[in-house]
């Protein structure tokens, strides 16, 4: 079976935080949702998220990429709701799974 989570090129910042461009994460179909359903929708495809009681979110950083931790970090942009089918495309330690995006501020180190 074809691994696509392999065709994500995950690095390492100078904090040994792992990254994901997001440029290679995003739906090509993003624009186009988004031009038709605004964009409250999935931050992968702009789709709308369908309620459920699995949340699934990832961390966006002004860099323009994903990261792995849900620690806030400098240059956080915050946690954006994903829908569940673009969750199972991404690496399963990208995606969080949230009750609100409030949680996500939540850092048990501190
Ligand atoms: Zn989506």
């Amino acid at each position: 079976m074809k691994n696509t989570k392999s065709k994500f090129q995950v690095w390492h910042d100078d904090n040994g935080i792992a990254n994901i461009d997001f440029d290679y994460v995003k739906s090509s179909q993003r624009d186009n949702n988004e031009d038709r359903y605004g964009c409250d929708g999935c931050f992968i495809c702009m789709k709308p998220i369908k309620s459920s009681n699995h949340n699934f979110w990832v961390h966006y950083t002004t860099a323009g990429t994903l990261i792995n931790t849900i620690k806030e970090v400098e240059d956080s942009q915050g946690c954006f709701q994903i829908g569940p089918d673009c969750a199972k495309k991404l690496p399963s330690d990208f995606v969080f799974e949230l009750l609100r995006a409030s949680d996500w501020q939540y850092t048990p180190e501190d």
